[in-house]
């Protein structure tokens, strides 16, 4: 006959479940509580039975060979009943056992005494002596036996402690690897993305810039990282760029900046967003740039038209409006780099003209455009200023810089092979400084040394 179901059995099994030690490997510390208690209570038999659904297993045992039992014929059963050691001097002589094949088979079992293992609230099994003879067991020995279970209580609580931190780490595992999934492909997006990005804290120091960001403004991420991002823009962005880090920004805001670092004629696109944490605190701004060109609305046609009226005929160069414009434009980009152009004004032009004809002279001026532009690094920009006057605008170039460049200029001209007569130029050079408030003062300064360079003699170049 199956023994009994304890009053929270489907608990208790979930319990057992989750300690992980049915049909688990022979362990010592469980070893010494079977040791321990048939060596107390002086029995040939010892066992620590846990009792599954159908089946009481056996942990550790002392003086058995078989590891597991059925149900029906389970002591352990009724022992995990009650809180009280379940004892039967002699099996044969209880109406609970007198059936039981344990007792009436080739085992002949007589005497039985238990003590339930509880932990948490819930019996997963006993700790047991038997005996093939009836005998009695003493007060002592049965306190022995409580305390060795209440030692075993603790050691599953332990076991349980142990396999809840491991769950704990898993967990913690898995979402360190999920949150690195994610963190890798944000940092993918975000470093290779076909928009330039920078990330500012809320006060606008930049924390992060991707690469499309490095090329866009010509940047070096561990250069510009802790510093403002409103440096990278002329002072007239700078009231928008601080905008946008004030409360209340947290959808998407575009606008089109004027004017960025770039030589070419195009304008910036920009869009921020308010980056926020999970409690809403504002964490920083995440800005966005692309180059958007001048009068793209308009179409190809107007670009060409713009670029036409910008450029001279003549020499193929920029001209006048050309210069002007982009002299403007270099000037509002300025930032904290220096800016510098030369004067450059061809020495006796009129004799050149007078002499050999002014068809002539046209190829005078169409040449030296050529030698100006050759002699031009990237990103500098030659022009007519006019008449037999050019202009060369150097960005991001200092004084020193731009004498050096002058005087190659120069060199390069008086050196050149010209067909009828030598021609040599003289340059006057200016560089923006802190205090220098317009293009038109640096274009006063540089023709200031250019009248200088000529009443020194010509062909000669003068700079701060
Ligand atoms: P300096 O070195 O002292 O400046 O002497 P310069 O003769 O070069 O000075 P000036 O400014 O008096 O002469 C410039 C001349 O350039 C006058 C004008 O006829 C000529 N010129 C202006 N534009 C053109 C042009 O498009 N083609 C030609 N062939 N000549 C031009
Ligand atoms: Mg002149
Ligand atoms: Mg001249």
């Amino acid at each position: 006959m199956r023994s009994p179901n304890h009053a929270q059995e489907q608990d208790r099994l979930a319990f057992l479940r989750r300690l992980q030690i049915l049909d688990s490997l022979r362990e010592e510390i469980y070893d010494d509580f079977t040791l321990l208690a048939s060596t107390i209570c002086r029995t040939p038999i010892a066992a620590l039975s846990l009792v599954d659904e159908n089946r009481q297993w056996f942990k550790s045992s002392v003086g058995l060979t078989v590891t597991e039992t059925s149900r029906e014929v389970s002591f352990c059963s009724y022992a995990i009943l009650s809180e009280e050691p379940l004892i039967v001097p002699d099996a044969e002589r209880d109406a609970r056992f007198a059936d039981n094949d344990l007792v009436t088979g080739d085992f002949r079992l007589r005497f039985y005494a238990g003590v339930p293992i509880t932990v948490e609230g819930l019996p997963l099994g006993s700790l047991c002596v038997m005996d093939r003879e009836p005998r009695e067991i003493s007060e002592g020995q049965i306190s022995a036996l409580a305390a060795l279970a209440r030692q075993l209580s603790h050691t599953f609580e332990a076991r349980l402690a142990k396999i809840r931190e491991q769950e704990y780490r898993d967990l913690l595992e898995e979402a360190e690897r999920a949150f690195e999934q994610v963190r890798r492909r944000y940092e993918g997006l975000f470093k290779v993305g076909t928009v330039a990005q920078i990330c500012t804290d809320p006060t606008g120091i930049i924390r992060e810039v991707n690469e499309m960001a490095e090329s866009l403004f010509d940047i070096r991420d561990f250069h510009v990282i802790g510093t403002p991002i409103t440096n990278l823009f002329p002072d007239k962005a700078h009231d928008r760029l601080g905008l946008v880090t004030g409360p209340g920004m947290d959808s998407l805001t575009e606008e089109i900046l004027p004017g960025s670092r770039e030589h070419d004629s195009s304008d910036l696109w920009h869009a921020s967003k308010a980056l926020r944490n999970s409690t809403g605190e504002l964490t920083g701004v995440l800005h966005s740039f692309r180059k958007e060109s001048r009068n793209v609305n308009s179409g190809t046609l107007d670009l060409t038209l713009l670029r036409l009226a910008m450029t001279d005929e003549l020499t193929g160069i920029a001209n006048r409006r050309g210069f002007i414009a982009e002299l403007e434009r270099e000037f509002r980009s300025i930032g904290r780099d220096e800016l510098s152009i030369l004067l450059i004004d061809i020495d006796h032009f009129k004799e050149i003209n007078d002499t050999y004809g002014h068809l002539h002279g046209d190829q005078v001026l169409a040449t030296l455009a050529g030698i100006l532009s050759q002699t031009s690094r990237a990103g500098d920009v030659p022009a007519r200023f006019g008449g037999e006057e050019f202009v060369v605008i150097l960005p991001r170039t200092s004084s020193s810089e731009a004498k050096l460049i002058a005087e190659r200029m120069r060199q390069a001209v008086a050196d050149y092979r010209w067909a009828k007569c030598p021609v040599t130029v003289s340059i006057g050079t200016a560089t923006t400084s802190p205090s220098m408030s317009t293009p038109n003062a640096l274009l006063s300064l540089a023709d200031v040394r250019l009248y200088e360079a000529k009443r020194m003699g010509r062909n000669r170049t003068v700079a701060a």
